[in-house]
C-alpha cells in the first residue's frame, strides 16, 4: 500500500564544501526542512549536478541516492566495528561521480540511540549478535523508520531515484511513502576483521545483500 506522507517543506539551503580525512573533496549543497514526522534534524547533502540551486524545470537524469542511518563512532571516529564510515565516503564519491543525495538520518543505531548502541556494543563483546543485542535491551531489531526520508524526497522533487544500498528494508519503506524505486544499486562491501561477524549478521537477519568473500 502506498500512502503518500505529510508534506515537509525546505527550510534552508546552502552551499558545504567537505573535504574527508583521506583528503578527498567536494563541494555540495546541504538541505534542512521543515515538517518531518518525527520532529528530527534530518539533512540532505545534494552531490554532484544536484548541488547546483534547485531551479524550475528543466529535466535531469533520475538521481543516485542513498539514506545513510547517523553512526557517530563509524562516521566520525572512523569504529571498524560496523562499515558506516567507508559506506558514507563511499557514497559521497559515487553519488558525486553520478549526481544525486545523500540522506543523513538522524537514527542512530538502528534507531535506539548511542548510549543504547554502546550497550548493545558491551552485550555483543559478552557473545550475542547486534540483532539479539537491540532486543534484549528492549529495543526491535530494527526501530528505522525512512518516512522522513521519504518526505525529504518529496521536498526535494524527487519522485523517482536509484537507490544505493544492500538494505531491502529501505526499498520497502520508501516504495511504501510513493517513491519510484527505478534501481537498486548496491554497495561496496566493506570488511575488516574488526567488522566481519557484524557485517555477517546483517547478511543474515536483515537480508541484507552482501558479498562477505574476503579480498584475495
Ligand atoms: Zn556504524
Amino acid at each position: 500500500m502506498t500512502l503518500r506522507p505529510p508534506t515537509a517543506t525546505i527550510r534552508t539551503q546552502v552551499a558545504l564544501p567537505l573535504r574527508f580525512a583521506d583528503g578527498f573533496a567536494t563541494d555540495v549543497r546541504v538541505f534542512s526542512f521543515d515538517g518531518l514526522v518525527d520532529g528530527r534534524e534530518h539533512l540532505a547533502f545534494a552531490l554532484g549536478d544536484r548541488s547546483a540551486p534547485l531551479s524550475v524545470g528543466g529535466r535531469r537524469a533520475v538521481p543516485l541516492v542513498r539514506p545513510h542511518s547517523e553512526c557517530l563512532t563509524g562516521d566520525v571516529f572512523g569504529s571498524q566495528r560496523c562499515d558506516c564510515g567507508a559506506q558514507l565516503r563511499e557514497a559521497v564519491e559515487r553519488i558525486g561521480d553520478a549526481g544525486g543525495y545523500v540522506l543523513y538520518l538522524r537514527q542512530e543505531g538502528r534507531g535506539i540511540g548511542l548510549y543504547s548502541k554502546l550497550e548493545a556494543y558491551a552485550l555483543q563483546e559478552a557473545g550475542v549478535d547486534t540483532y539479539e543485542a537491540n532486543l534484549a535491551l528492549g529495543h526491535r531489531e530494527d526501530e528505522r523508520s525512512y518516512v522522513a526520508a521519504a518526505q525529504m524526497l518529496h521536498a526535494l522533487g524527487v519522485s523517482e531515484i536509484a537507490l544505493l544500498s544492500n538494505n531491502p528494508d529501505k526499498a520497502r519503506q520508501l516504495r511504501s511513502c510513493g517513491v519510484t524505486i527505478v534501481e537498486q544499486v548496491p554497495t561496496g562491501v566493506h570488511v575488516s576483521a574488526a567488522n566481519i561477524r557484524y557485517l555477517e549478521t546483517k547478511a543474515r537477519r536483515g537480508d541484507h545483500m552482501l558479498d562477505l568473500s574476503l579480498p584475495a
